[in-house]
């Protein structure tokens, strides 16, 4: 019998149950340490957040009282630049899921290569019952809180779940107020007016279009390559349109929650948009035929493109998913259950942290224009963001070759192993 090394766990127990979010970015770290050899001693380092803040954001009400909310900053990872992630309001946000986003920021700015750490920010509210001074009120205060932990070389905050482009000029407002002169660069996905980047709206959807060209160039099928989109919103719509005119790919299927279309012989992406334009639903839209949108997930097709929520594809429709390849455009749309599935039936999956690393990569360059006070052409971001993403999709090819691993774990340990080694040539302080 070989010898079992038991490890005492990596980090400190919380009351998350089994199967959370916080316990699985914990075994990703464990999964990538034992792929890369890393050593404990950083694991268990990584494994723990460089900053957790728990934060007190108390608003008046437009009814008069005050309401208190409870909101988080996590700082994951300062070793190869600030931190960098999004703001969230939702009921059931938690610290522990927090943590576990910061830290899956950390290896895909790794990933990627760009020079940021890893963060996330919640509030736990539901954002419905906000009338919009209160949203505001609640921005801005939970901005104050953080004032002296955040900005353009410390934490660059950014939209996520139930936030935009408003919130981000609130923040930046609240920054430039307290620093006396305009300082854009402390958010990014801020308004193009106040040195926002026109092009970080369809950057997601250009990174996951470029991923899917060269999945599907390593795999040579017969023309045309018919794509199902499942979740039709911003990025799933990009997607659709930015390869309506390549005559080597058809799409066959959309969904969003009003339902799904099918055609063998094609959808029109210009009937899906005008229809959704004009305030309609997927369903709606008189091109190909109706279907479910949970039999649009198992249509015939040769590449799925799961962009709506997390858990699309699960145990339960796993085996019947009918694609070669899956591309990730949304944040875990493949249950661990459904992994093991698709890896068993050889189904390739492009990962989250690489298909949608398009939206990073955009907002860094956001950033850098807002530091260097020196506005890109649109032409300019897409083609350097194709470039880099490229560039990542083959060194992630290359990294699962290398290890013989899924293109997922060779992605993880390309992002991890950055961050472990920029730690250790910087060596630790004091
Ligand atoms: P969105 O809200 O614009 O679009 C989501 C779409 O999914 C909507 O059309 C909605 O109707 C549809 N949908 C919801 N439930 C569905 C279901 N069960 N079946 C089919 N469709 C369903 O959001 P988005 O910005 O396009 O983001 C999509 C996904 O990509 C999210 O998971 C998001 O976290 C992830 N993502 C987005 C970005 C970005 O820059 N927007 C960056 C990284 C990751």
């Amino acid at each position: 019998m070989p010898e079992v090394t038991e490890h005492p766990p990596i980090a400190p127990p919380t009351a998350e149950p089994a199967g959370g979010a916080w316990q699985n970015a914990l075994l990703q770290l464990e999964r990538a340490a034992e792929l890369e050899l890393l050593d404990r001693d950083i694991v268990t380092m990584l494994a723990i957040p460089r900053r957790s803040v728990e934060i007190a954001v108390p608003i008046r009400t437009d009814a008069g009282p005050v309401a208190t909310y409870v909101g988080w900053r996590v700082q994951h990872s300062s070793t190869r630049g600030p931190g960098k992630g999004g703001l969230r309001f939702h009921p059931e946000a938690s610290l522990d899921e927090t943590k576990a986003l910061a830290m899956l920021m950390t290896w895909k700015c790794a990933l990627v290569n760009v020079p940021f750490g890893g963060a996330k920010g919640a509030i736990r509210v539901d954002p419905t019952a906000l009338s919009l001074p209160e949203r505001e009120r609640l921005t801005r205060r939970y901005a104050g809180e953080l004032l002296p932990l955040i900005g353009p070389s410390r934490d660059i905050l950014a939209p996520d779940l139930n936030t935009g482009e408003r919130e981000m000029g609130w923040i930046m407002d609240t920054y430039t107020a307290v620093h006396g002169h305009a300082v854009g660069s402390c958010v990014t996905g801020k308004p193009v007016i106040v040195g926002g980047s026109s092009a970080r709206h369809s950057a997601t959807g250009l990174g996951v279009a470029t991923c899917l060209r060269a999945a599907v160039k390593r795999r040579p099928a017969e023309a045309p390559v018919r794509v199902a989109i499942a979740g039709y919103g911003n990025v799933g719509r990009t997607v659709a349109e930015l390869l309506a005119d390549d005559p080597e790919f058809r799409l066959v299927g959309a969904s969003d929650v009003s339902g799904a279309r099918f055609g063998p012989d094609g959808l029109d992406v210009g009937t899906l948009g005008a229809t959704i334009d004009a305030g309609g639903g997927v369903a709606d839209a008189p091109t190909g035929a109706a279907l479910s949108l949970e039999d649009l997930v198992t249509a015939d097709c040769d590449v799925l493109v799961p962009a709506a929520l997390g858990g699309q594809i699960h145990a339960g429709n796993a085996e019947q998913v009918q694609a070669r390849l899956i591309i990730e455009a949304a944040n875990g749309p493949v249950t661990r259950e459904a992994d093991a599935i698709l890896g068993r039936r050889a189904v390739e999956i492009v990962p989250d942290i690489l298909a949608n690393a398009g939206g990073v990569i955009a907002s860094y360059y956001e950033w850098v224009q807002g530091v260097q006070a020196m506005p890109w052409l649109g032409r300019e971001v897409s083609e350097r963001l194709v470039e880099q993403l490229e560039q990542t999709f083959d060194a992630v090819i290359e990294k699962a070759a290398q290890l013989d691993v899924t293109l997922r774990d060779a992605a993880l340990c390309i992002g991890v192993r950055r961050v472990v080694d920029t730690h250790r040539t910087r060596g630790l302080y004091p």
